[in-house]
């Protein structure tokens, strides 16, 4: 079958209507109106009054990159640090879309205060980016000091104040940590190509763009005004074509989200475009993230996690194309292209199954963010934030194997 004539979208994963939010709850007004000053690290806490924190003073960062700046204990299966410094833009009113797995997402606000929301499974703890910078500055992140992250990350969310305070942050880092590379996780929405042209001359390294839903219906269902949310499709693309124009082939690419009711021939597409762009896209599987509007559907499941996973591979850095490929009527990938003998040699590295992102020092294909368990539970990991064992193949090759 050609790849033109594909076939059908799986039947939806349907997200919860969003509810209607109390008046006194909306855009932060209980943390506005209560004005508690921050003090130090504030450790998300739904029990306690929120204080009113906001950037550039204030920035979230992930639970992994909280414990590797030594600021908060914590232990993480099988890796002890990770290597990408995971910021986010915080404010009292909190991200103003709506996206329909997202943790972050406004119809909470009546729940939670912003700062409190779990995003990928984790807890986003708030500190003065100022403590960021002098811990990141004099080399005492990591376990035992010494230097550990390879890159940082500044996530926008879409709030008016994010096209502001981004590049203020970016440029106090790229001031005194010129050697550690900063990728721009942006929100399209508000932004115009001025914009990133503005971030790119500040130093940013690499220009990413969530558009993580990898069909134009799927992306208007779960976070477009299917969710009442304000994000458009081709917005996205427009910010990603002037990025590839601005920042250049291997310097922006793309979050995509496998498993929201995509095909895998679909998702793939998206893949391959981004590829002939001069990008790469960064796969996450989707996992039901609790409070979300999607919390109620199952995760992806591993078969299709791991086809969609090694075809990714393939077109990003094994010159596959997706034209190659072979696919079932229900647009599943039967025939990854190459040979079986160079197909096996693959799985052994590893490297497909691996964590993707933007890279750190070890090798371009190998993503410096490496969100230990953002994607999964322990038990059942879908992203391995750390090198492949044997074990681990083995029981990649039995889900590779495996229907589903
Ligand atoms: S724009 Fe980003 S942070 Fe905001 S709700 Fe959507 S996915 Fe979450």
């Amino acid at each position: 079958m050609s790849c033109n004539d594909m076939p059908k979208t799986p039947a939806p994963m349907q997200p919860r209507t969003p509810e209607s939010v109390p008046s006194e709850s909306r855009n932060g007004a209980r943390v506005r109106g209560n004005d508690k000053a921050p003090e130090g690290l504030y450790a998300p806490n739904r029990n306690i009054l929120t204080p009113n924190m906001r950037s550039p003073e204030y920035v979230q960062l992930s639970t992994a990159a909280a414990i590797t700046l030594g600021i908060m204990k914590g232990y993480m299966h099988r890796t002890q640090c990770t290597r990408c410094l995971n910021l986010l833009l915080t404010y009292p009113e909190g991200c103003r879309a709506n996206c329909a797995y997202c943790g972050l997402a406004r119809h909470r606000e009546g729940e939670r205060d912003y700062a409190d929301r779990n995003f990928i499974r984790v807890d986003w703890p708030a500190v003065p980016y100022e403590e960021v910078l002098e811990i990141v500055a004099s080399g005492r992140d990591g376990v035992r000091g010494g230097g550990h992250f390879q890159r940082m990350c500044i996530s926008m969310i879409t709030h008016p104040d994010s096209e502001r305070d981004t590049p203020e942050l970016l440029g106090r880092w790229t001031a005194r940590m010129p050697g550690i590379p900063v990728s721009i996780l942006s929100n399209p929405t508000t932004m115009t190509r001025s914009d990133v042209k503005e971030l790119h001359d500040l130093g940013a390294d690499i220009f990413t763009v969530a558009l993580d839903a990898a069909a134009p219906e799927l992306f208007e269902r779960t976070r477009g005004r299917g969710v009442q949310s304000p994000h458009d499709w081709d917005k996205y693309w427009q910010i990603l074509e002037a990025a590839a124009d601005i920042f250049g082939p291997e310097k922006f690419g793309a979050h995509l989200i496998a498993g929201m009711g995509e095909s895998e021939h679909e998702m793939l597409t998206q893949v391959q475009r981004l590829r002939d762009m001069g990008g790469h896209s960064h796969m996450f599987a989707f996992f039901p993230e609790k409070g979300s509007l999607m919390d109620h559907l199952p995760p992806v499941p591993r078969p299709q996690w791991r086809r969609v996973q090694l075809a990714r591979y393939l077109i990003d850095y094994r010159g596959v194309r997706l034209e190659q490929m072979g696919f079932g009527n229900d647009g599943r990938l039967r025939d990854c292209g190459v040979t079986e003998a160079a197909l096996e040699k693959i799985i052994e590295s590893g490297l497909p199954f691996r964590t993707s992102g933007c890279p750190g020092r070890e090798a371009p294909d190998v993503s410096a963010c490496d969100r230990p368990y953002g994607d999964s539970p322990v038990s059942d990991i879908a992203s391995y934030p750390f090198a492949l064992n044997k074990s681990d193949i083995r029981k990649v090759k039995r889900q590779l194997r495996r229907d589903g």
